[in-house]
């Protein structure tokens, strides 16, 4: 099953350098889930190939303008081209108002409906559910209410081990039991415990998106043994300070959260303005946490494998 990440937008605030602000898709098993959706989305979108009408969840972590600014564009485009299936909009619950506003200026009633379901920064809730994947939010620490998303794999069933089964002549018809976990009794009445018959499927598979957030273990334990961590990395450390004053992370924090949480490895992003190159931001990670990578606009990431 596909699980992997592309990368739209990894600025904080501002565009520059060729960076723009937040947006990642996420592809499980060819459904995409946009994660923000800064200014510039639809334009990335477009040149790395992710089709808007593939698009029927959107993730918005918070109201800073980095990470929403694109939506009502892409909202837009979606209404002009004919778009009349349902989009889920999990957010903020003043995101409804803010479109709303724009929508009634504009006399524009959308052809499509929006379901909105507003997220809770006070504590973690399972936000959707789907044969896939299911995802909750994660409350942050930021100056506004923000939470982040943790996608997790459904469990998969059992795997069949094929020449067992020939071996003990089991019909066809008992498989699909057989992989959610149930024993075969022969007719003779010979009971066969399943673990005789099946291995255990792999483990699911974790996807998390932590931006902004100040360095806070509150969250650490909700996110801990992620398969992929993506975690905001707005400053070097020598900037602590700013960091804090402006509840964001550095990168050797945004290491040590990757560090202490078990994840298997760490993407960061959200880089400042003030970095023109970001190579000092990954070694700085890497010092302490080697299995980083850099969320640069473009790259797709599988998660696992
Ligand atoms: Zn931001
Ligand atoms: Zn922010």
């Amino acid at each position: 099953m596909k699980f992997e990440v592309t990368i739209l937008g990894s600025s904080s605030a501002t565009p520059i350098y060729n960076r723009n602000p937040s947006s990642q898709a996420l592809n499980v098993n060819e459904r995409l889930y946009l994660i923000d959706c800064g200014e510039a989305t639809q334009q990335q979108m477009l040149k790395y190939d992710v089709k808007i009408s593939r698009i029927d969840h959107i993730f918005i972590s918070h109201l800073h303008g980095d990470h929403y600014l694109g939506l009502v564009g892409l909202l837009s485009s979606m209404h002009l081209n004919g778009r009349i299936k349902p989009l889920h909009l999990f957010c903020p619950p003043q995101l409804k108002e803010i479109i709303d506003l724009e929508l009634r200026c504009s006399d524009t009633t959308l052809q499509f409906p929006i379901n909105y379901r507003f997220t809770n920064p006070e504590v973690p809730e399972i936000i959707l559910e789907n044969s896939d994947v299911t995802v909750e939010s994660v409350p942050l620490d930021h100056r506004i209410p923000c939470t982040g998303f943790l996608f997790r794999e459904k469990k998969r069933l059992r795997k069949l081990l094929k020449d067992r089964l020939a071996e003990l002549d089991i019909p066809i018809e008992y498989y699909s039991a057989l992989k959610k976990g149930a024993d075969y009794t022969s007719p003779t009445g010979r009971l066969i415990k399943n673990e005789e018959l099946t291995t255990d499927s792999a483990q699911p598979k974790t996807y998390v998106y932590c931006s902004d957030t100040l360095f806070n273990i509150s969250y650490f334990k909700q996110i801990s043994n992620a398969t992929l961590l993506y975690h905001e990395a707005t400053f070097l450390h020598n900037m602590l300070e700013r960091a804090i004053e402006t509840n964001h992370t550095t990168a050797l924090q945004a290491a040590e959260v990757a560090l202490q949480t078990k994840a298997q490895k760490l993407l960061i992003g959200h880089f400042s303005a003030r970095y023109k190159t970001l190579n000092e931001l990954l070694e700085e990670a890497r010092s302490v946490f080697p299995e980083t990578e850099l969320a640069i606009e473009g790259k797709t990431f599988l998660i696992g494998d």
